[in-house]
């Protein structure tokens, strides 16, 4: 038995992400520590914890983003390590400072790299500087002469983008197609920032049209030791956020590859990087790679990762937090078959994805080889308006993109949500559709295939469970539901039944 790194570690999040960090630290022989608002007191991630630190209050701003209070909370349980997931504080640098102050491990890189890897102007500069190819564009004071501005725009050229500074989830970025249109899209994204991030800074950026999105994982130690551990295609967007991801990306070859890698190693190595990052790289349809940013803790999209290297980020993460070496070198890694991950949200495709709420009636996601749920929830669970809509992961694994994407397809048609409108089908039409299957990705393809929710129409899963619930309400006699199919073999069929179950398979 391996000695154990930590006693007690606090997941400073909830959903998901929590309940996965929580496996992997229980399995390591720690005690898992969990956070709940009082919306969350029945959530799965508090079932799952070895202890649990209540925060009164629903809202984020009072609970899940009260850094300060977690720690003294933490700190008076014994608590000796933090993982902060992803959202919420995970790339705050104040707490991350206030952890270490504490005298608890953050779980996570170092908090001037967060501070500096969250200022896009500075990160930017700082790639530039290690020679990592960036998008061209500017990056100036706001005191600066607009005509001058305007001199800069037409150098880089239309269309363009001007980010904030301290962006995150698409605020703060506007579009501009021509000189005309620079001056109000300026001002514009400068107080969306000013609202968002409290930070006006806003800067310039050629457009790239029809990009890839691909990113790379990095992994550092406290030893000097850097590699990546490949990449994750994430061009499947809606409104710039990610919900299929895969890996290796289809748009990859070998050099590629080599040289995104080289050049993601190079970015963690120039900031001196330590734990788990993303450095996100935006790739032209010529396949032309720039840096976008880095992120400075475990990704959503993690477990497509895990499947192709069949390594525990989490537990990699933890380790390397106690200050172990990382146990491989770049040589070592490999990148094995192809893993697709889609991400289930409780909202409705028909009604432009409004986030739904309510009580999860039934919730049976589907179950084989090499398919692995990350969830957040469980039948009987409450989606409330207080958090994200995600609801659960969904990833597969096969020896090559083919299998993986009939595996993805076939999970999904078993994936049966009812109670909560939901994604499930329109992902499907995603993963099914012939441009998706020919791998031609970029981020505006759902956009450009005008891929919507197919007409709710309840797949054949729903219809046989709907037939079962109806089957159990009239008591268990239904054998004039079963047909015999051609060879031989006794199939039940809901065809041939009537009344409660049609009814009821209506509420998806
Ligand atoms: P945020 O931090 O707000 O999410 P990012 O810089 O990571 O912003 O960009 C989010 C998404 O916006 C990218 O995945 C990509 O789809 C698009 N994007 C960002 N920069 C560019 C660019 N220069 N050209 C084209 N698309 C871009």
């Amino acid at each position: 038995m391996q000695q154990r790194l930590f006693n007690k570690i606090l997941v400073a999040n909830r959903g998901e992400i929590a309940v996965r960090v929580m496996k992997t630290i229980q399995e390591m022989g720690i005690q898992a520590v969990a956070l709940a608002s009082d919306a969350d007191l029945q959530a799965e991630h508090v079932r799952q914890a070895d202890a649990v630190i209540h925060l009164p209050g629903d809202k984020p701003a009072d609970t899940y983003l009260q850094g300060e209070k977690i720690v003294q909370l933490a700190k008076a349980i014994g608590v000796d390590a933090v993982h902060p997931g992803y959202g919420f504080l995970s790339e705050n640098a104040t707490f991350a400072e206030a952890c270490q102050a504490a005298g608890i491990t953050f779980i996570g890189p170092s908090p001037q790299v967060i501070r500096d890897m969250g200022d896009k102007i500075i990160a930017k500069a700082l790639m530039q500087q290690a020679g990592v190819p960036v998008v061209p564009g500017w990056a100036g004071d706001l005191e600066t002469d607009f005509a001058q501005i305007l001199k800069e725009a037409n150098a880089i050229g239309y269309p363009l983008l001007v980010k904030a500074a301290a962006g995150g989830g698409g605020k703060g970025m506007r579009l501009v197609h021509s000189a005309q249109e620079l001056e109000s899209a300026f001002g514009a994204a400068a107080r969306e920032a000013q609202s968002a991030f409290g930070d006006a800074r806003v800067f310039l950026e050629k457009y790239i049209t029809k990009p890839r999105h691909v990113e790379f994982q990095i992994f550092g130690d406290s030893h000097g030791n850097v590699v990546h551990l490949f990449e994750r295609e994430c061009s499947i967007q809606r409104r710039h956020q990610k919900i299929i991801e895969e890996s290796p990306s289809p748009a990859l070859d070998a050099e590629l590859r080599a040289k995104m890698g080289t050049a993601a190693v190079k970015a963690a190595q120039a900031m001196s990087y330590t734990n788990a990052g993303t450095v996100e790289f935006i790739v032209s349809e010529r396949g032309e790679f720039y840096f976008l940013e880095v992120n400075t803790r475990l990704q959503v999209e993690h477990p497509v990762t895990e499947m192709i290297t069949q390594l525990d980020l989490v537990r990699l993460q933890i380790q390397v937090a106690a200050g172990l070496p990382l146990p491989f070198q770049q040589a070592d890694l490999r990148q094995t078959g192809h893993a697709l991950e889609c991400r289930i949200y409780a909202e409705d495709p028909a009604r432009n994805f409004m986030p739904g709420i309510g009580k999860l009636a039934f919730y049976r996601p589907p179950s084989g080889p090499f398919i692995r749920l990350d969830s957040g929830v469980r039948e009987g669970s409450e989606v409330t308006v207080h958090y994200d809509p995600m609801l659960a992961k969904l990833i597969v694994w096969g020896p090559d993109r083919q299998a993986a994407l009939q595996k993805m397809s076939w999970a999904l048609s078993r994936f049966v949500v009812l109670g909560v409108p939901n994604n499930v089908e329109y992902l499907k039409a995603i993963v099914d559709h012939p441009a998706f299957v020919a791998g031609q990705l970029h981020t505006h393809f759902l956009e450009e295939h005008g891929i919507t929710a197919p007409t709710p129409e309840p797949s054949d899963a729903v219809w046989t469970l709907g037939a079962l619930s109806a089957s159990l309400l009239q008591g268990g006699s239904q054998t004039n539901a079963t047909q015999t199919d051609q060879t031989g073999q006794t199939t039940f069929s809901p065809w041939q039944q009537g009344g409660a179950w049609r009814a009821l398979s209506c509420q998806k």
